[in-house]
C-alpha cells in the first residue's frame, strides 16, 4: 500500500510499504481522511519519542475493511474514526484513572503506524463508529476535539465565566467553540491573523483582537477585572509569559499549546501566591472521545470551516509546505 514514510529527522518520501494485518483484537481501516498535527511535525523534526522510520498521522476516519477473529463491535463497511491512544490498562497510572499517563503509553501515528497510508490496523478498543450524519473530513476532527474536550473539563469552567484565548488557530477556535457550549458568558479571542480573528467572530467569539502589540490594552478595557479562564492555544513561550496576567484572583491559566520541549517561561511566584492562580496543563485525550462525537454529531461544535485544504496523499509536501509556511491555514488534511 502507498504510505507516506517519515525515514529520519526532516525526511520523507512516499512510497509503498507492506499491506498491515490485523491482529485478532484489531480493526483494519481504509483512511479516508486524515488531519495534519502540530504533533506531526514535532515527529518530523524529531522532536517527539518516537523511532525512524514511521508512518505518521494520528487524527482520521474511515472504512472498516478487516477485522481480527476476537473483534465483536465492527464489521465491515463500517464508518469510524480511533482515539490513537492505547493505554495498557495494566499499569499503576492506568490503575488510578490516569490512563492518559499510561507507562506504556502507545499511541496510532506516534508510536506505530498511522494514517497517512492507505490502510491503518487499530485495536477495538480504540475504534468509534463514526454517524452518517458526519462526512470523513468532519470525523477526522474528532480527535482533536477529544483533546480540547479533555481541556475544557480540566478547566473546571463554571457558568457566566469570562475566558480569554490566545491563538486561533484550529484548536483555539474549537476551545472557544467548547467553551461557549459549557456556559462561558464572555469568550475573547486574540491572534495575529486577522482572517482567523474573522473566522472566529463567525464562529461565536464574542470579541477578537488583534495581536499588534497594543493588545493588552484592549484586553483590559474588555474585562478590567480580568478572566477566570485564559488559555494559550498558540504553544509559543514568549506569548505564554504575558497571558497569566490576565487571570483574575482564583482564576484558571490552562497551557493548551505544545511549547518547545525544553523551553522556560518566567512568572511571578509572588503574584501567583497573591492572586490564587491556578496553572494547569492538558495532555492529550483521556476518554473524552465519546464526548467529542456527541458534540460534533448533536451540532454543538461546527468544524466544517476549520479544514482549510484537503490534498491527496501523493500530495503531501504541497499539504506539509501549506502547513509550515501559509499563516492563514487552519486544519489541513490528506484525503483518500
Ligand atoms: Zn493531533
Ligand atoms: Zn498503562
Amino acid at each position: 500500500m502507498l504510505a507516506c514514510v517519515f525515514e529520519g529527522k526532516n525526511e520523507w518520501q512516499i512510497r509503498e510499504i507492506p499491506e498491515p494485518k490485523p491482529l485478532p483484537h484489531e480493526v483494519l481501516i481504509r483512511v479516508k481522511a486524515a488531519g495534519i498535527c502540530g504533533t506531526d511535525i514535532h515527529i518530523l523534526k524529531g522532536e517527539y519519542f518516537q523511532d525512524f522510520p514511521i508512518v505518521a498521522g494520528h487524527e482520521f476516519s474511515g472504512e472498516v475493511v478487516e477485522v481480527g477473529e476476537k473483534v465483536t463491535q465492527f464489521r465491515l463497511g463500517d464508518r469510524v474514526t480511533a482515539d490513537p491512544n492505547i493505554f495498557c490498562d495494566r499499569c499503576y497510572y492506568c490503575k488510578i484513572n490516569k490512563n492518559n499517563h499510561c507507562l506504556n503509553l502507545q499511541a496510532v501515528g506516534v508510536t506505530r503506524g498511522g494514517a497517512f497510508a492507505e490502510l491503518v490496523p487499530v485495536p477495538e478498543k480504540c475504534v468509534f463508529p463514526l454517524s452518517s450524519r458526519l462526512t470523513f473530513e468532519e470525523g477526522a476532527l474528532a480527535e482533536p476535539l477529544a483533546c480540547v474536550v479533555y481541556g475544557v473539563e480540566r478547566s473546571g469552567i463554571r457558568p457566566g465565566e469570562k475566558v480569554l484565548i490566545f491563538g486561533a488557530g484550529p484548536i483555539g477556535l474549537l476551545l472557544a467553540t467548547l467553551f461557549r457550549a459549557s456556559g462561558a458568558s464572555l469568550v475573547v479571542m486574540v491572534d495575529v491573523s486577522e482572517k482567523k480573528l474573522h473566522l472566529a467572530k463567525n464562529l461565536g467569539a464574542d470579541e477578537v483582537i488583534l495581536a499588534d502589540g497594543r493588545e493588552g490594552e484592549k484586553i483590559r478595557k474588555i474585562a478590567p477585572q480580568g478572566f477566570e479562564i485564559v488559555v494559550d492555544a498558540t504553544g509559543i513561550p514568549a506569548v505564554m509569559e504575558r497571558e497569566w496576567e490576565f487571570v483574575e484572583p482564583d482564576g484558571t491559566f490552562l497551557l493548551f499549546g505544545v511549547a518547545p520541549r525544553g523551553s522556560k517561561i518566567s512568572l511571578d511566584p509572588y503574584e501567583v501566591f497573591r492572586k490564587d492562580l491556578h496553572i494547569i496543563g492538558s495532555f492529550a485525550v483521556k476518554k473524552t472521545m465519546q464526548y467529542s462525537l456527541n458534540m460534533l454529531e448533536g451540532g454543538k461544535v461546527e468544524v466544517k470551516n476549520l479544514i482549510s485544504a484537503t490534498y491527496p496523499l501523493r500530495e503531501f509536501g504541497k499539504a506539509l509546505e501549506d502547513v509550515l509556511t501559509n499563516p492563514d491555514h487552519l486544519k489541513v488534511q490528506i484525503v483518500f
